[in-house]
């Protein structure tokens, strides 16, 4: 692979006919771009949902009554992710486009910043603070990520950091989480290739989870090991659970994996979100990360359905330095057509039981990543 480690697309910001910021990555080499006016006659935008705080659990409920009016499986004719055509008013005005990253016109969280009480008492909520964003990979209405090609999957990687960073420094924001949602079985609502930020003004239930393992297990090492640098080294020396390994990333089915399928990715060294990533890593990132997905798509005749967690570090400065990112994949298909459903034991408890060993996954997974690996993109 040729380093591209000074990989540096063109950036470009705009702004919605509501005020939504839009701003497009275009992959390096594209030239400058002047980017069309949204022509549209949009309402203003809604005021936000709110924030109900649960005495019971201790977590936030964010309560987004208005997104039920959101669109779902558009036709490509009417997709608000394709470029804007005579007929399309998109949300992206211009005429084609790389990748491009905007604010999501139905957010969950967001426009508002401020923020939040530790705790509210019982029956008070506050407007659901934060910000929520919407990455598309391409232009094209079919596909996914998987199958793009090198470049523009390093330059959604480029996309990630620089939200990761612009994101993290806003008002309030507690924790950064990119992901993807990937398969109308698992409620994507628009099949065009794309993933979502959400900028929490708290640290969630499971950020919270990780975050505190995390901290019991650096502080017993007296803050001279991450948690997940330990398990890295630990599965890299055993090997049965490995998938693929690189210069800066490996992946691996992790020990007790919950669904089933599920590879953690994880970078080599300690660093905290895409922002810390240095150019070398951002290449090698995209290339196994393509691997990966390629591979779990080689699993069966058709596209399996995922969720990719990118977990970075909250931002909160005491939980930082023992957490280290990484992205956790996880699939409910557990055959060719049977998917796992969170019922009474997951759903109610958080206790998983899952039919399906680390190990035997593993090597399936590994198997069909090398099975893809070499192919030319
Ligand atoms: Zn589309």
């Amino acid at each position: 692979m040729t380093a591209l480690a000074d990989f540096s697309p063109t950036i470009t910001r705009s702004t919605l006919a509501d005020g939504r910021d839009l701003i497009y990555f275009d992959d390096p080499g594209a030239g400058p771009r002047v980017p069309a006016p949204d022509g549209r006659d949009l309402p203003p935008r809604a005021e936000p949902g709110e924030l109900r705080f649960d005495a019971l659990s201790g977590d936030w409920v964010a309560v987004a009554a208005h997104r039920q009016a959101r669109t779902h499986l558009p036709p490509a004719d009417a997709c608000p992710l394709c470029p804007t055509t005579p007929s399309n008013s998109s949300e992206i005005p211009d005429a084609d486009y790389d990748v491009v990253v905007f604010e999501n016109r139905f957010p969950s969280l967001g426009p508002v910043l401020a923020d939040l009480p530790s705790s509210l008492a019982w029956g008070e909520s506050v407007p659901a603070a934060g910000r929520c964003e919407v990455v598309s990979f391409t232009s094209e209405h079919t596909g996914s990520f998987g199958e793009l090609p090198y470049t523009r999957a390093r330059t959604v990687v480029e996309a990630w950091a620089h939200r990761t960073a612009e994101l993290s420094a806003l008002e309030g924001i507690r924790q950064v989480f990119p992901f993807e949602n990937r398969g109308a079985q698992i409620g994507v609502t628009l099949h065009h290739p794309h993933g979502q930020i959400y900028a929490y003004p708290y640290l969630t239930p499971r950020g919270a989870q990780l975050a505190a393992a995390a901290q019991r297990h650096f502080e017993a090492t007296d803050g001279t090991q991450t948690l997940l640098g330990s398990l890295l080294d630990s599965e890299r020396s055993d090997g049965s659970r490995m998938v693929l390994e690189g210069q800066h990333f490996s992946a691996f089915v992790p020990f007790a994996a919950r669904w089933p399928i599920e590879a953690h990715l994880v970078p080599h060294r300690d660093v905290a979100d895409f922002a810390g990533l240095t150019g070398e890593e951002k290449d090698e990132l995209a290339d196994v990360y393509l691997r990966l997905l390629a591979g779990v798509d080689a699993l069966y005749d058709t596209p399996t359905p995922y969720i990719a967690a990118w977990n970075q570090a909250p931002l909160d400065p005491a939980l930082r330095p023992a957490s280290r990112f990484h992205l956790q994949l996880t699939s409910p298909r557990r055959a060719e057509d049977k998917l796992k459903f969170l019922a009474g034991s997951e759903a109610a408890m958080g206790a998983f039981i899952n039919d399906t060993r680390a190990e035997d996954v593993a090597a399936r997974l590994r198997e069909a990543v090398a099975s893809v690996s070499g192919v030319a993109r």
